[in-house]
């Protein structure tokens, strides 16, 4: 359960994965003065000062941001290739609810985790552009609850022809 629930930049300072640079600056200034020093703990303060400070320079900087999303998801696609344990959830988009609005199709699943209702959301355009074909014909995505830092790896076979214009190679 390690790499899962281990805390991200975005879990430190409370704040969404699309957040903005200015709610990165606003929730460190709100981290921060939330905490009260512990004179017994001196040592868990100064760690924790020390990530939120890493949060947020990583978090206020787009390119390190990038770089660490990138990380972030590098590392969940490494575990999730380990079967023995540990690795991400696979689940089928078959046990996504569809759901169609505005001419755009969303899956939808609340969070097994957290249980946040539609915690997972995956657009259509999300499974034609981003998916990692598997090599046995379907492909796997994955993705990050909206509301805790749980990834999970989602599979599916191709939507059926989803390729519509402009979508020359
Ligand atoms: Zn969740």
């Amino acid at each position: 359960m390690t790499s899962i629930t281990q805390k991200t930049h975005y879990e430190i300072l409370e704040v969404e994965r699309d957040c903005s640079v200015q709610d990165v600056k606003n929730a460190y200034r709100r981290k921060l003065l939330n905490i009260h020093p512990d004179k017994t703990n001196k040592q868990l303060d100064s760690d924790i000062i020390a990530k939120i400070k890493l949060a947020h320079a990583t978090l206020s900087d787009p390119q390190l941001r990038t770089k660490y999303d990138d990380e972030l998801i590098q590392t969940y696609k490494k575990s999730g290739l380990i079967s023995t344990g540990e690795g991400l959830d696979i689940v089928n988009l078959d046990d996504f609810e569809y759901v169609e609005e505005d001419d755009m199709g969303n899956f939808l699943k609340d969070c097994p985790r957290c249980t946040g209702e539609n915690g997972f959301v995956l657009t259509e355009d999300d499974l034609a552009e981003n998916g990692t074909p598997d090599g046995f014909g379907g492909y796997n995505i994955i993705v990050q609850c909206n509301a805790c830092s749980l990834w999970l790896k989602i599979k599916y076979f191709d939507l059926e022809d989803e390729e519509e214009e402009g979508q020359q190679v």
